[in-house]
């Protein structure tokens, strides 16, 4: 057999597990040293010691001269797609102003509104195709983008086509979440049973469309309660949809018991989440979506408990929650450095938490986030010499070259390489 590519003298191999991986077994990340991986028709073809490749065909040899192949990376939870951005709210949060109180305000996430609802669908495509190729320039080969900025049918329909477009123009896989309810218009202002109706009444039309495989709805004091998002979540269900929920994110209202009473694929931010709500999520099949990115980026000092978590046997995903509010970076690498330090994360259990447990967060367990024979050569080449040293030099991208169904979509422009010993 004459093999596509064949990616040679590998040092580290990064194998994750079947998953959800849950608790102690994200202790766990198989890795093969001295390695090599061959590419045949967009899949691995196979997968072994680099001494076994010498005798192999390929079209294209890439040499990795000692450095680290991981499965591509997932981000399982980005709000890609919006109008506008808020940099002028840096004066407000060094004033110390709340979120809960700018959002008062009309600021923060009514702004993005406007500018969403003001900006034509081209205009949006043209914008978040800037951002998709940045995520997949940092290694991001798998995501998920939510609609949420409309807060109205026409302006929401139009963040989720975006989303079809860019899924069927760009090399990238994309999850699409409808978000409809992630705020309360100012139009329906002390009214948001109402406009849950709304959101609800558009249901249908996202379905048929085939617009979106889940929905997601914001939890939290001010924006919707646990009575709300059940209702909401319900109406999801009964129409096939996967639920993913906005949880415990600034109080402890419940959000991840509720996560877990819907089957929720996934409850995200979960900083406040209570004991009881962590110990649900260890006993069930709902995976925590932590996003140490926007408690950093709001400057808090209290992280999500993903020890606690990881601990009592929950299964944990990081994401970067790219929006242009409270976390604008495409950069899930920078997330994996916060995890080590904020959530005091192993290396190993970061790992897991950005590829095989973010699929798992996205319903996309079978399909990204792991390198297997028959398996999608979604990859990445990392300028490290070993998989902690990335949660480790932060702030900058490490990818030298990433593959989308072992097709080049970024290389680094440059030779240069990190010096590493070769093998
Ligand atoms: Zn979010």
């Amino acid at each position: 057999m004459i093999y596509d590519t064949l990616i040679n003298r590998i040092g580290q191999l990064l194998l994750p597990a079947e998953g959800p991986l849950k608790g102690e077994d994200m202790k766990q990340l198989v890795v093969l040293e001295d390695a090599a991986i061959a590419i045949k028709d967009g899949k691995v073809a196979w997968i072994g010691q680099n001494e076994k490749a010498a005798q192999m065909e390929a079209r294209q040899v890439i040499d990795a001269m000692g450095r680290v192949v991981s499965p591509g990376l997932v981000d399982p939870h980005t709000h890609l797609v919006f109008g506008g951005s808020r940099e002028g709210e840096l004066a407000m949060k060094q004033a110390g102003v709340p979120y809960l109180e700018i959002l008062k305000q009309g600021g923060g996430i009514l702004s993005t509104v406007k500018a969403t609802r003001a900006t034509s669908e081209e205009g949006l495509l043209k914008k978040a195709k800037f951002f998709l190729n940045r995520m997949a320039s940092h290694g991001v080969t798998t995501l998920e983008a939510k609609s949420g900025y409309g807060l109205d049918r026409e302006t929401e329909l139009k963040q989720l086509r975006v989303v079809s477009r860019l899924k069927e123009e760009g090399a990238l896989d994309i999850v699409s979440t409808f978000l409809g309810p992630h705020a309360l218009p100012p139009e329906y202002k002390d009214r948001p049973d109402e406009f849950l109706s709304e959101m609800i009444g558009m249901l249908d039309d996202v379905v048929r469309d085939d617009l979106a495989s889940c929905a997601d709805i914001f939890c939290e004091t001010g924006v919707f309660t646990v009575e709300q998002s059940r209702r909401f979540m319900k109406a999801c269900l009964e129409l096939g949809l996967d639920v993913k929920i906005h949880a415990d994110e600034i109080d402890s209202l419940g959000g991840t018991e509720l996560a877990v009473e819907m089957g929720a694929i996934s409850a995200d931010h979960l900083v406040a989440a209570s004991d009881e709500g962590i110990q649900a999520l260890a006993d069930s099949s709902t995976i925590a979506v932590l996003l140490p990115g926007t408690t950093f980026y709001l400057g808090k000092d209290e992280y999500a408990k993903a020890r606690a978590m990881i601990d009592s046997g929950a299964a944990v995903s990081l994401a970067t929650d790219f929006n242009p509010g409270s976390c604008v970076t495409e950069n899930l690498q920078m997330i994996m450095s916060l995890a080590g330090l904020k959530l005091k994360m192993t290396p190993e259990e970061i790992w897991n938490a950005v590829t095989v447990n973010a699929a798992c967060a996205i319903g996309k367990g079978e399909d990204a986030g792991r390198l297997e024979v028959g398996k999608d050569a979604d990859l990445v080449l990392w300028d490290v010499p070993n998989y902690s040293y990335i949660p480790y030099h932060y702030g900058v991208n490490h990818a030298n070259l990433v593959m989308k169904r072992g097709e080049k979509i970024w290389e680094r422009g440059d030779a240069h390489v990190f010096s590493v010993p070769q093998s």
